[in-house]
């Protein structure tokens, strides 16, 4: 898609950079043209200049000459019409060349004439004796235009050989004719005077024979005849062009020609060499033209350059997003597959506990505990790779809370001793008396981060000490921050130099072999040092193989609360003095909560935890149950699963939240949750839970988050801890008097032990069994009702309560049986309800029997007790069997 985008810049690129190449040599042609025209337009109005100004010359002269031969004319006309002399004529022929002469001297004028049959001349020039007037060009022409004057074309002059040209005039006579010479060199010498520098000026008859040129050599040649010649060129050039200007081409070079044609029709031309200009003009067009191909390479170039670093830039886009993708598909399979390894984990974790709580026989107990002890470090191991897998989608956020640094150093301390102790090692602890107690920050990723390196401490030493150091500097006041110092020491096996750099990189494990049965991942440093970065820290190390190591950081933290901590190791040691007499630190027998989860057994987990708290507990098995529950009573903490079908955590919260009616809208809320992918924590927070516990449930925790969350005025001290576990043992060793009864029921096909794991102890299952029993006959006929009356719905309801019911007893097979009778209900399968409905019946009646053998015993009468009061007996049945339906085992006892 990005590519296809990038190939359609890049072609939209190149047609604008063409359309610019256009657009430049659109303008250079443009520009060059013009130049080239104004240097034309220069040359030409030269050329012209030129021509006319000759041309006016030379007609001027003309004129002169013409007048000159009309006057004179006339003067002879008459003369002769007055039948003068000869000789007078003759006198007037000298006296009038002299005049002429004065006025166009120039053109050395010579009159002369054949009159009277007299052949005349204004000079002394004597002509000889063959030479004949009447057959001269100048007197044939002036015959044959009777009285009018013309003008003889350029010939030879008898008497001076020089090329003249002749104007001529009949006389009155008709025989007479009067005739002026005027010689051409004279106009040759008026051109050359006139010529603008570097002009070629000619002037030609009418047969194209020149008269003047400015090239003297030229004189006399006509053009006609002179084929390939340079005055030829110029000829054909003028002859082909309809204007006056026209253009010559001659031995590769140009020139531009400017023509005037005269009055006596001959024609001045003058011709300019415009080959330089053409060459400046080209070589400047050739170096604007290099220019600009330079620039449109350069242009070009870095088109292509851009070009390809763009959809290099692209493809590492792709790349990018491709990895992103495919982290956020690994973040995503990650926490998928942290609540699917969570919730069987959770399974494992909280029936061990009741494994650990409710048997008395040791190798089962010691059994157990292993069991515990690797099911945490499997939590754990989870917990580091979906932290990890966090880190890398850069979803981890630092999220500040008030907290206290005692309760941060306590949890710290009380599960690391344990360890520590276990290993034979010594937990030394250094914590600043005068160290500020309250704080705002992140307590949760504080404690992650030095419970991380005090693990690694206490794994990695074998004998020796631990310790944990904890002090103050850069205390300020005004602003309210100090920075917390934290260092751990330990005597350990120490880091080579050369493996430190290696402590951080993720998955790297140092010595691999050596430390092959310490358990661990690789993954914990990694995540420690990125956590303190994320909090502006910095982890440093210090360490010397096989003498120990020292992990230490500064991190800044804002001060709530001035108030020095005081004898902190002080108080540890009583405190651990005291822990050993205690199991749970509280009872609270008037405090309400209420729970719900749509696990029933999580439901019952939950309270086997809290059993011995006495608090009372309303459970629901839906978030709509629990919102209805909420309607009834004020609780004093409520515990919302996360994951419920159609109504969740999150969205019951949100509905007892924002009902002003509901008298638990402020009531704290903590979520329950097997979800431990990234921002889980976050999340619960940002949506309003109070706090949240992760499952399997830490008893500790669960306590601890009573404690916190309990008002004050429902607890107090539990000082029937002791005896409450031996009720307990003894109930159970009563319990297993009743083997007999126990073996009835196996011979009856059910799973004494599911229902007792399922119930929480042999004595809740008999109990849940003895409700069950008695409730039989109910639950037949009402499912049998409902069927007869046709409504599916309800059935399948009932039958969805029986086949719960069936399963925590033991009766799994039933139970499936009656899952199938539900989903038929729920699809609408009517036939498989009619074919299957009796079979499930049957075996359901058919219990009745074992089980009355059982139960059967208790109905014998006990005639002396006192008679109940009949509304109080309401009351009570009314209570059991409410009891009885929600299958709180509790609340019946
Ligand atoms: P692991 O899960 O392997 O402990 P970590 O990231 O926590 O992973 O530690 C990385 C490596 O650093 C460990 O494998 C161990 O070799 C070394 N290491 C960490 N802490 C210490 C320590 N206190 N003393 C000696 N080596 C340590």
């Amino acid at each position: 898609m990005k590519e296809k985008r990038s190939k359609r810049n890049f072609i939209k690129n190149i047609i604008y950079s063409l359309v610019m190449i256009l657009f430049f040599v659109g303008i250079i042609v443009i520009f060059y043209s013009m130049l080239q025209k104004e240097i034309e337009e220069n040359i030409t109005r030269k050329c012209e200049l030129n021509a006319v100004k000759s041309a006016e010359q030379i007609e001027r002269y003309f004129t002169m000459g013409m007048d000159s031969i009309s006057l004179t004319g006339y003067t002879l006309d008459n003369m002769l019409l007055d039948k003068r002399s000869n000789d007078d004529i003759r006198d007037y022929i000298v006296n009038q060349d002299i005049s002429i002469a004065d006025i166009i001297q120039d053109f050395e004028p010579s009159l002369y004439g054949y009159i009277n049959g007299e052949f005349m001349t204004g000079d002394d020039w004597s002509a000889s004796e063959d030479y004949e007037p009447t057959e001269r060009p100048w007197y044939i022409k002036a015959r044959s235009n009777m009285g009018r004057i013309v003008l003889v074309d350029p010939y030879e002059d008898a008497s001076s050989d020089n090329v003249i040209i002749t104007i001529t005039r009949s006389l009155c006579d008709a025989k007479s004719v009067i005739a002026l010479d005027m010689s051409i060199e004279k106009f040759q010498d008026a051109i050359m005077t006139m010529t603008e520098d570097g002009a070629i000026m000619m002037i030609l008859d009418r047969n194209y024979t020149v008269l003047a040129h400015s090239d003297g050599n030229e004189l006399a040649k006509n053009y006609i005849n002179e084929e390939g010649t340079f005055g030829s060129s110029v000829v054909k050039g003028y002859r082909k062009s309809q204007d006056d200007t026209f253009f010559v081409s001659f031995d590769n070079r140009q020139y531009i020609a400017y023509g005037v044609r005269m009055e006596n029709d001959w024609l001045c031309l003058s011709v300019m060499d415009a080959t330089d200009h053409y060459r400046k003009l080209i070589r400047l067009m050739g170096l604007t033209a290099i220019v600009s191909m330079l620039f449109i390479f350069v242009m070009i170039a870095d088109l292509i350059w851009s070009y390809e670093r763009k959809s290099l830039i692209e493809e590492l886009e792709i790349e990018n997003e491709n990895s992103i993708a495919a982290n956020q598909a690994k973040s995503a399979f990650l926490a998928n597959m942290s609540h699917e390894i969570r919730t069987p984990i959770n399974a494992v974790i909280g029936m061990n506990e009741m494994i650990l709580r409710e048997s008395s026989e040791e190798n089962i107990t010691a059994y157990a505990e292993n069991v515990k002890v690797a099911s945490n470090t499997l939590l754990c191991l989870i917990n580091d790779i979906l932290d990890f897998s966090k880190i890398e989608a850069d979803k981890l956020e630092i999220i500040p809370v008030d907290y206290d640094i005692s309760s941060v150093i306590n949890d710290i301390v009380n599960m690391i001793n344990k360890r520590a102790e276990d290993k034979g090692l010594l937990l030394k602890l250094e914590i600043d008396r005068n160290i500020p107690k309250i704080y705002k920050g992140d307590e949760i990723r504080i404690k992650q981060v030095i419970t991380n390196i005090l693990t690694n401490a206490v794994k990695y030493t074998k004998e020796g000490s631990i310790t944990f150091k904890m002090g103050f500097s850069d205390a300020n006041w005004k602003n309210d921050s100090v920075v917390l110092n934290v260092s751990i020491a330990d005597t350990g096996i120490g880091i080579k130099e050369e493996d430190i750099g290696k402590l951080f990189s993720k998955f790297d494990r140092i010595e691999e072999k050596k430390n092959r049965n310490i358990e661990g991942t690789g993954l914990g440093l990694s995540i420690t040092k990125r956590l303190l970065e994320l909090m502006g820290s910095e982890l440093e190390v210090e360490s010397t193989y096989g003498k120990g190591s020292k992990f230490f950081f500064n991190l800044k933290q804002t001060v709530v609360n001035w108030e020095p901590l005081g004898n902190y190791e002080e108080a540890f040691r009583q405190h651990l003095n005291s822990k050993s007499k205690y199991h749970e630190k509280f009872t609270a027998p008037t405090a309400e909560i209420l729970l719900v989860d749509d696990n029933a057994m999580n439901l019952t987990v939950f309270k086997s935890l809290i059993k011995k708290t006495l608090i009372k507990t309303d459970t629901a098995l839906s978030g709509d149950e629990g919102i209805n529950l909420s309607k009834e009573k004020i609780y004093d903490v409520i515990f919302l699963d996360h994951m419920m079908p159609e109504k969740d955590g999150i969205e019951t919260l949100r509905e007892i939240r924002a009902d002003e009616d509901n008298p638990n809208i402020a009531t704290p809320i903590i979520c329950l949750t097997a979800n431990a992918i990234s921002g889980a924590r976050e999340e619960y927070i940002k949506e309003g839970f109070d706090d949240y516990l992760t499952k399997p449930i830490d008893p500790i925790k669960l306590e601890e988050t009573l404690l916190k969350y309990l008002p004050g005025d429902r607890i107090s001290e539990n000082t029937v801890e002791e005896e409450t576990v031996e009720e307990s043992r003894e109930s159970d060793s009563s319990a297993e008097n009743k083997d007999d009864n126990l073996r009835v029921l196996e011979n009856a096909g059910i799973d004494t032990e599911a229902g007792i794991r399922n119930s929480g102890g042999k004595e809740n299952y008999m109990m849940v069994l003895g409700i069950f029993f008695e409730s039989m006959d109910e639950k037949k006929k009402e499912i049998e009702d409902y069927l007869a009356d046709n409504d599916i719905e309800n059935y399948t309801i009932k039958v969805h309560a029986l086949k719960s019911s069936l399963k925590i007893i033991g009766l799994s097979e039933l139970g499936e049986e009656a899952q199938k009778l539900e989903d038929a209900g729920k699809s609408g399968d009517s036939g498989y309800i009619k074919e299957n409905h009796d079979s499930l019946m049957n075996s359901f009646a058919g219990l009745k029997e074992p089980l009355s053998e059982v139960f059967g015993k208790k109905e014998t009468a006990v005639d002396d007790r006192p008679t109940a009061d009949e509304e109080l007996m309401k009351e009570f049945y009314k209570e059991v069997s409410s009891a009885a339906e929600n299958m709180d085992c509790d609340e019946l006892e």
